[in-house]
This record gives structure tokens, sequence and C-alpha cells, in this order.
């Protein structure tokens, strides 16, 4: 009788796993910790944490549930630590005849996983039915289209799925799309929601004590871990999501503060990503609570648009354009990441703020993502593998499926504008304007030139005129060139100077990735 290994990897803690739902009782699963998928990219040591909590619980739930269970503990004197060759080690020891896995979230091992299909132990993948959508609808959906723009997209996954919907086939509320009122920044004084502290228990100890044994080097401190590991925990974070930030969501979605990492913010990217939570779920719950009257409808879809609509999008975009997708670099950027990316050392308050959220929380919300850090690396440059591999290491939602889309299209414009119709890029007065971050700095924001001109501004412009002959001829782009146009040649002279002595003393994080034992990042 054909015998499987079910092979669950950590971002796949659910039940509702299709390898899991109709399985013979001979199968054996293994959930496999291994050092090339903890290292490949220098990963928060919060993110490593998270993983070996998360799995090692996910394995004792399976084996309570009755399953015979295999877990490969980073410290098992066996383990071969690699993925592929560690699960080929389990079903010759088991005398599985195949090994059964859900489409990873990665290309790399999706391809290294078909590449073993008629090997000695044939590996199968199956098709991860826990999103809204599949590669292939989002295939159907993109064919013959010249453009792929998300609303379009969001809008046919509104009509689909139901959600927010009126029984005459019209969104409800009237309107598609509430953007235009998600963008205050904070009022002067605010109390902000309170975060739900997890508890450790004896297996999430031991894990984390685990990561930081064997990833000493990597950036972060485990003693402030705050992240859901169970499905029991994570229900617990969409409930307080829910009850406490749902309704503020929308309007301050944009926001950014300088002391407040989370804001009205979900936190749920880490526990849907590793399967604690699906997104039908959510978007359920927080339809549900604009139905009780909980939530005002430009909460609610703004909250569902960003799930129903972007995290669906991104992984279409990812399956439908991959390999090939991670090679682009549409405005030719060559520089390598900052220096200060790895340590927050900088006098710009606004990206000193946003690394040093990230370095001690694993997180920062999708306007410092886009808006500070990304902004920043577009402005300058930083070329694409430089920018996504810090990205995949310091979030701990990073996946590459998702991470990959916003950084490389959303940030740097390096898809040729399939993701965006236009750079995001800003100069301080966007900053100044969403955030308190520049009572904080030294640099003012007004100014364009001079010692005390924020950076961003000279930037801003050097950055349009540098990539002229890429935008120019973009519509959205016409009225940003009309300003640089009627400047004076003295003013534009002045600014591009100012941008190129920044840009010169700006120091690179040389070999970036590459953790040494002293918290630093080297080159050999
Ligand atoms: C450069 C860059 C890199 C990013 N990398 C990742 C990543 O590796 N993993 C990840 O999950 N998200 C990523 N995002 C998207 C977004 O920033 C995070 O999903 C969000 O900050 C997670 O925090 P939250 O749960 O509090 O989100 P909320 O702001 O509360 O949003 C709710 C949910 O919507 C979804 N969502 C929102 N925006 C996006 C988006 N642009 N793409 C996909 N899903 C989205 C997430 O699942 C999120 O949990 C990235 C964005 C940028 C600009
Ligand atoms: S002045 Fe410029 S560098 Fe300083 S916080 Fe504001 S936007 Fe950032």
């Amino acid at each position: 009788m054909s015998k499987p290994l079910i092979l669950v990897l950590g971002d796949q803690l659910s039940f509702a796993l299709p390898t899991l739902r109709q399985t013979p009782d001979n199968a054996v699963v293994a959930l496999c910790e291994v050092a090339e998928e903890a290292s490949y990219v220098p990963h928060h040591i919060h993110k490593i944490g998270l993983f070996l909590a998360a799995m090692r619980h996910f394995a004792q739930q399976l084996r309570e549930a009755g399953w015979q269970v295999h877990h490969s503990a980073l410290d098992d004197p066996d383990n071969t630590h690699s993925l592929i060759d560690e699960a080929e080690r389990l079903a010759r020891a088991y005398h599985c005849d195949h090994i059964l896995v859900v489409r990873p979230g990665e290309w790399r091992l999706w391809d290294a996983m078909q590449s073993r299909a008629n090997s000695t132990i044939p590996w199968q993948l199956v098709e991860d039915d826990r999103f809204f959508t599949t590669p292939d609808d989002f295939a159907q959906w993109a064919q013959g289209r010249k453009q792929l723009r998300l609303e379009y997209f969001y809008r046919e996954q509104r009509k689909r799925s139901g959600l927010l919907m009126q029984a005459d086939g019209k969104p409800l509320g009237g309107q598609w799309n509430f953007d235009h009122d998600n963008r205050e920044p904070l009022p002067d004084t605010f109390t902000p929601p309170q975060q739900r502290q997890h508890s450790i228990d004896g297996i999430t100890r031991e894990a984390l004590d685990v990561a930081a044994r064997h990833f000493p080097a990597h950036i972060g401190r485990i003693d402030n871990f705050n992240w859901p590991v169970t499905r029991q925990q994570a229900l617990t974070e969409l409930d307080d999501f829910i009850a406490y930030r749902l309704s503020d969501f929308g309007r301050y979605q944009d926001a950014i503060s300088d002391t407040e990492p989370y804001l009205f913010h979900a936190r749920i990217s880490v526990a849907l990503n590793i399967g604690l939570l699906s997104p039908r779920e959510v978007c359920h719950a927080v339809e549900q609570a604009h139905l009780e009257g909980l939530a005002p409808i430009n909460a609610a879809e703004g909250f569902i648009r960003q799930v129903l609509g972007w995290r669906e999008y991104v992984r279409g975009l990812y399956w439908t354009q991959m390999p090939e997708y991670k090679t682009r670099n549409g405005l030719g950027f060559q520089r390598e990441l900052p220096a200060f990316f790895w340590d927050g050392n900088t006098d710009m308050r606004c990206l000193k703020r946003a690394i040093e959220m990230t370095i001690d929380n694993s997180y920062a919300h999708h306007i410092q993502r886009l808006m500070v850090t990304g902004n920043f690396a577009l402005l300058c440059g930083v070329k694409p593998e430089a920018l996504c591999d810090w990205y995949l290491a310091v979030y701990a939602d990073a996946s590459e499926w998702v991470e990959l889309p916003n950084t490389l299209g959303m940030v740097l414009h390096a898809d040729g504008g399939l993701m965006g119709s236009k750079p995001y890029c800003a100069s301080g007065k966007y900053i100044d304007k969403m955030s308190d971050h520049c009572q904080h700095c030294r640099y003012s924001p007004k100014q364009v030139t001079g010692p005390k001109a924020c950076p961003l501004n000279s930037l801003y412009w050097h950055f349009l005129e540098t990539h002229r002959p890429e935008l120019n001829h973009n519509p959205r782009m016409k009225l940003i060139y009309g300003s640089l146009d009627r400047m004076k040649d003295e003013k534009r002279d002045a600014m591009r100077e100012q941008a190129t002595q920044f840009l010169d003393q700006l120091t690179s994080a040389p070999g970036y990735g590459q953790p040494t034992h002293t918290g630093g990042y080297y080159s050999d």
C-alpha cells in the first residue's frame, strides 16, 4: 500500500492544509527545522524563534490529534540541515514511497521540489487552497490584459467572494474603495491601543532559547519576543484587533508615529503567513464587525482590500512572473544597501526610528516599509537584490512570495511598472505631513539645500532628474516633471550638488547579510 511522507513547511501550520485533509492512516507527517532555511538570509532572531516555536506547537497538536509525526529539531545529530535532503532522509527512514507537500512560499523551493518529481522517492506538489485565488486563477485574470492593476483585480475578488457586497451586486457603502478617507495623520494627542502580551510556555521558551543559541549574531533581542505561535494566540490577536483597533484602522492607516510601532494595524500578517489564521476567516470577521456596527465601512473596506486584494494580488504576480521577476531592475539601480539599515545609526529621524522599531520588533507597518525605508532606498537607487534580502531578513512576516513584489515592484519600481503605475517617491514633505518625526530631527523638511536641509528633498529631485528617460513619458509624472522644468537652473544645480554630496558620503553595508559574531555585518 502506498505510504506518503507529508512534509509540512514552517509556513503551513494549519489543519486545513490540503495534504492533511484526506490522507491514509499510514501517513507520516514531517516538520523539519533546518539550518539552511534559517540562515540563507540573516533572519531576525524573532523570525527564527517564531518558526521554531510555532512548528513545535503544531507538531504537538498533530500528535495529540493522532498523527504519526516526525519533528527534526535543529539539535538532532542526524539532521541534514537541508529541507530536500531531510525530507528524503525521513521518507527512507519511515519506508515512505513518496513525499507530499503543499506549494511552498518560495519559487526556489518549488523548483527544487518539482525537479524531484521523478526521483526514487518522488515528490508530489499539491495546490494551496487556503488562499482566495490560486496562481492559475490569477493567470486567467491576467490573460490579455495590458496592465495588471490591483483595483480591477480587487473588484473581481469582491464579486467572487461576496465580501462587502450588496444583494444587487453593488459594493456595500456605494463605493469599491474608500482610500481617500484613509489618509489622516495622527492627532497631536492620542492614546495608542494596548498591545497584547502573548504568554511564553515551555515549548516556546525552549524554541526561543534554541534560536538564540544557534544564531547569536542575528539582529534583534529574543527577550522581547511577542508573536502568536499557536492558533489560539493568533485568534486572540485577531479578536484584539477587531475590538480595539479596527474602527480606527482606516483613518490612520497611513499615519506614522515616532514612538508607537503598531498604531491601529492588525499585526496579523505573521499569523496569516505561517498558517495560524486563514485569509477567509479574518476577512469574514472584519465584515461581520462592520455589519454589527463595530467598525465604519472605510475601516472594514480598507482592511479587506489589503487581504483580499493586495495580498492575493502580490501572490498571483509572484507565481506568474517568477523566476524572471526576481532579476528585474527597471531603473538600473546599482547601490549596495546603506550600512545604517542594519543598526539605525543615522541622524535622519524617520529612518532611524523605522529601523530601530524593525530591530526591536521584527515589524514595521506598511507605510514605514513603503514610504520611509522603501522611499529612501528608491531615491538612493539601492539595487533590488540587496534591498529584497534586507526586507526578507528583518520582518517576521517575510516570505518571498509577498516580500518580493512589494519590494522590487512597489518600492523600487524595478518591474517596469507592472505593479505600480508610477514610483512611490516622496520628499520630506510627505513624512512631515504624515508623522511627528521631523519635530525630533536635526534636519528641516522645509529646506531643500544647505546644512539643515532634509536629505530626502534634494534626493527626491535628483531621483526625478536622473530617471527622466524612464519616467518622463509616464502621464502620472507629467505634473511633477513640469515643476522640475519650471525651476531655475541655479536651484536645480544646487539641489543636484546637495544630493550628490549626500550620496557620496553614504556608506554601504559591505557584504550585507553576512552576520558577524559581534552583531554587525562584514564582507570576506
Ligand atoms: C517593501 C515592503 C515589503 C513587505 N514585505 C511583506 C512581507 O514580507 N510579508 C507580508 O506579509 N507583508 C509584507 N508587506 C506588506 C505589509 O507591509 C505588511 O503585510 C503589513 O505591514 C503587516 O502588518 P499588519 O498585519 O499589522 O498589517 P495591516 O496594515 O493591519 O494590514 C492587514 C493585512 O493586510 C495584508 N497586507 C497589507 N498590505 C499588503 C501588501 N502590500 N501586500 C500583501 N499583503 C498586504 C497583510 O496580510 C496584513 O496583515 C511589505 C510591504 C512593503 C512595502
Ligand atoms: S526632516 Fe527629513 S530626514 Fe528628518 S525626519 Fe523629517 S523627513 Fe526624515
